[in-house]
């Protein structure tokens, strides 16, 4: 799990944990409920989730779930990102949003975020409007983005599944069934994009503001 305090990919350090039984259902069999929580290692902050899955009996009274089928997060209940003052506010509060949904609803964050993926695309690297498959196609042909960001953008459309799911990528904002971990993943692809076009060319701008400072000083010509 991915802590909701640090953002850390961690294993929790499980304080306690308390297991019930659900009815049997004929679909899906003995099923159960835990309740999990402990601390995270890397920030020591609490975490509680709860999980549900097959039950099976350890012995008369007791019992632990064997297969997990759904877990979520329910305290801390929001993941805050930090997201850079750099990064316009537009985008801003799209990734927040997204971010926030996510252990409640990992499609619902997936889809705000294809859709905030799309927006970027075009928006900032103005690439023809089409559905996202094309639109990535374009963005990954566009020079002026770094190889290991390509490379990120062009895996959605492998993580997607996309092959076996066009339609996820014809219109966005939809909500549609999303491969495990993809909510995640795209998460961090949208950081890095901020990274890279919002974070590293406002450093970039400053530098080159204060290279031009020191030759105006030298009485010598700014840089283009
Ligand atoms: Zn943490």
């Amino acid at each position: 799990m991915k802590c909701p305090s640090c953002h850390i990919g961690i294993k929790l350090d499980v304080k306690g944990r308390s297991v019930f039984a659900l009815k049997t259902s004929i679909v899906n069999g003995k099923e159960g409920i835990e309740l999990v929580y402990g601390l995270c290692p890397e920030c020591g902050d609490f975490i509680a989730t709860i999980n549900r899955g097959s039950y099976r009996f350890i012995d008369e009274e007791e019992g632990e779930i064997t297969e997990i089928k759904q877990s979520v997060i329910i305290f801390p209940t929001i993941t805050s990102q930090c997201v850079s003052e750099e990064v316009p506010k537009i985008y801003r509060d799209m990734f927040n949003e997204a971010a926030s949904v996510i252990n409640i609803s990992p499609k619902s964050s997936a889809a705000l975020n294809r859709r905030l993926l799309q927006t970027l695309l075009r928006d900032v690297y103005h690439v023809k409007h089409g559905n996202l498959a094309n639109e990535i196609k374009e963005f990954c042909e566009n020079p002026s983005v770094s190889q290991p960001l390509k490379d990120e953008v062009d895996a959605i459309r492998h993580i997607g599944n996309f092959a076996a799911h066009p339609n996820k990528y014809m219109t966005t904002g939809e909500i549609v069934n999303v491969e495990p971990h993809e909510a995640e993943w795209l998460l961090e692809i949208i950081e890095h994009i901020f990274e890279e076009c919002f974070i590293n060319f406002a450093k970039d701008q400053e530098r080159r503001n204060n290279l031009n400072k020191k030759l105006n000083d030298l009485g010598k010509p700014p840089l283009n």
